[in-house]
């Protein structure tokens, strides 16, 4: 097996890379940026593609791995590619148009890995964040396990090779695991996760009930004004990180990196930059000490970057609990 491209197993047979390429940007980007770097991730050896049907690029993420298949550099089953089910398509009824549309959208027959993308849904609509008139988003009700029935169906169908979740907490997840008739267990939960929130906690349940967990936000987000303060701290100019970049003649980047892959946990790095997109490949190439790393743990504050602070009171708002 080439390094590169190391996998992990999951419960249900298939195998995950474990570094993925992270494909949201904010709107003022243009989309063509998308298709370039999705281009030269593949190129680079990133075989792992984490999209959603919300960061509305699927069109041209599906164009950069179509025509990196037809220029022969990888095939189909080379790409493990992710969509993930938005709010706005909770009731059961609806859960398979979602996918549907994204497949129609990238040009593919499956997808390998489709997650409900947060526990809090909304009404349905063509709205990505439908809004009263007082600007409140609006909420639907659905129960998860309803949901998690029509994922389920959508695996039977051959529409998605392997199913999860997203910004699950363990209570969400436990509600899942122990929902009567369960026929899949969710392969992963993909959560915010980077040296000053560890989710240790969560790592340990997931682990221990053979669930992956998918680390977003590993480089410190993209504090994209809509959803991170301003004012949170800057994860790549932690001197931690900076001090082991040193050490190991690497940029922090590749330690924040390096540092999930090493506790088992599958990491997202995202970037429209040439050579960072190249750098982050990398993080194979290298190993932390024991020592690095329990410096590294030292350095979790629970701190979260992506808050949802606008659904707070959302019924299914999952960071209220302790993990
Ligand atoms: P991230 O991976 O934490 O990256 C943050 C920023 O780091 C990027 O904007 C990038 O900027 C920069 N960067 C990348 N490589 C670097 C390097 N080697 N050195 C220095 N800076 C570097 O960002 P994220 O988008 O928050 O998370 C990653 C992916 O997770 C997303 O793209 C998305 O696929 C997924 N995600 C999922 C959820 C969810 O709800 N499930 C939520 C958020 C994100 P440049 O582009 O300028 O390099």
């Amino acid at each position: 097996m080439n390094s590169k491209h190391q996998y992990v197993e999951l419960n249900d047979g298939h195998f995950i890379p474990r570094l993925g390429f992270g494909t949201y940007k904010p709107q003022e980007v243009p989309n063509s940026k998308t298709i370039e770097a999705t281009k030269i991730a593949i190129e680079a050896g990133f075989r792992h593609i984490d999209c959603a049907y919300a960061y509305q690029v699927e069109e041209e993420v599906g164009l950069a791995i179509r025509s990196k298949i037809a220029d022969g550099t990888v095939k189909r089953e080379d790409i493990f590619y992710t969509s993930k089910l938005w709010s706005t398509f909770h009731r059961p009824e609806l859960v398979q148009s979602c996918l549907e549309k994204s497949l129609k959208k990238l040009n593919f027959d499956y997808v390998d890995l489709y997650l409900i993308h947060s526990p809090m849904e909304l009404k349905p609509g063509e709205e990505l964040f439908p809004q009263d008139e007082k600007g409140k988003i609006i909420y639907d009700s659905v129960d998860l396990c309803a949901t998690w029935e029509a994922m389920e169906k959508c695996k039977d169908a051959g529409l998605a090779k392997s199913i999860g979740v997203s910004n699950f907490n363990r209570r969400q997840l436990e509600m899942i695991l122990n929902k009567p008739g369960l026929k899949y267990k969710p392969v992963c939960n993909q959560v915010e996760c980077h040296v000053y929130l560890n989710q240790r906690k969560l790592l340990d349940f997931c682990k221990s009930k053979d669930i992956v967990l998918v680390a977003y936000g590993a480089l410190g987000t993209q504090r994209y004004k809509e959803w991170v303060d301003p004012s949170s701290p800057v994860l790549l100019d932690d001197p931690v990180l900076g001090a082991l970049a040193k050490k190991h003649k690497r940029s922090p980047a590749l330690i924040a990196l390096r540092y999930q892959l090493q506790r088992g946990v599958i990491v997202l790095a995202k970037s429209l930059n040439e050579k960072r997109i190249k750098e982050n490949i990398q993080v194979f190439d290298f190993e932390l000490t024991a020592e690095d790393m329990k410096d590294l743990d030292g350095l979790n504050r629970n701190f979260r970057y992506v808050t949802f602070k606008l659904m707070a009171d959302h019924p299914n708002f999952p960071l209220a609990d302790e993990y």
